[in-house]
C-alpha cells in the first residue's frame, strides 16, 4: 500500500495547465465519528461519503472514535461520596462499548481495506495524531456533533480544519 501523498507544488505558474493537472488519489481516508445520538446523521452519512472517495481513489478507510477520560478534579475532599475508581471503570465501559459499536459498522461496510480503532483522548488530539502517525491524506469529518451548535460548525471539526495537514473534507448534517 502506498502512503502519503507525493509532494504535488507545482513546476509551472501557467493557471490552464495546473488546473488541468489531474491531483494523486488520496491513499488512505480517515473518517472521525461521534456515537452520540445526535450524530446519527454523521453516522450514515460520513461513512457514505467517505465509501464513495476511497471506491474512487482505490484508498485504505480508517474510522476513530475517540472517549475521553472522566475529568474528577482531587479537592482534597469529596463531596459527591464517588470513588474515582468508579468513573474509570464508566469509561472503560464506554470505551468497551465504542469498540463493540466500531466493529459492528466496519462488517456493515461493503469495503474490505476498512480498518478501525477507538482511542483515548479529546476528538482534536485523537484525530490529529492519528492522521499524521498513519499518513492519512484526506480526513471526513461531520460538520457538527455533540459538542456543535445547530447550524455552525462543531468545536471539533473546526479544530481538525484549522490544525490537520491534509485535506478537510466536511460532511454538512442537517437538523
Ligand atoms: P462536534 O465538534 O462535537 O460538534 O463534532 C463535529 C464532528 O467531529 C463530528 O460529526 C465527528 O465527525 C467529529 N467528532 C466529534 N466527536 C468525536 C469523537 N469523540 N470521536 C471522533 N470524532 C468525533
Amino acid at each position: 500500500m502506498r502512503e502519503g501523498r507525493e509532494d504535488v507544488s507545482p513546476t509551472t505558474e501557467d493557471p490552464v495547465e495546473l488546473a488541468n493537472r489531474k491531483p494523486d488519489p488520496y491513499r488512505h481516508i480517515l473518517v472521525a465519528l461521534d456515537f452520540t445520538p445526535h450524530s446519527s446523521h454523521a453516522l450514515a452519512l460520513a461513512p457514505a461519503r467517505a465509501l464513495e472517495l476511497v471506491r474512487l481513489h482505490d484508498s485504505k478507510l480508517s474510522l476513530i472514535h475517540a472517549v475521553e477520560n472522566s475529568f474528577y478534579p482531587d479537592l482534597g475532599y469529596d463531596p459527591l461520596m464517588i470513588d474515582p475508581g468508579e468513573f474509570a471503570e464508566l469509561d472503560q465501559q464506554i470505551h468497551d462499548q465504542a469498540v463493540l459499536r466500531m466493529e459492528q459498522l466496519a462488517k456493515s461496510l461493503d469495503y474490505a481495506d476498512v480498518q478501525h480503532d477507538v482511542l483515548w483522548g479529546t476528538p482534536k488530539s485523537a484525530v490529529l495524531s492519528y492522521a499524521e502517525a498513519q499518513k492519512v491524506d484526506l480526513i471526513v469529518v461531520g460538520s457538527h456533533g455533540r459538542h456543535g451548535i445547530a447550524k455552525l460548525l462543531g468545536s471539533t471539526a473546526v479544530a481538525i480544519v484549522h490544525s490537520a495537514r491534509c485535506d478537510v473534507f466536511v460532511v454538512r448534517l442537517a437538523e
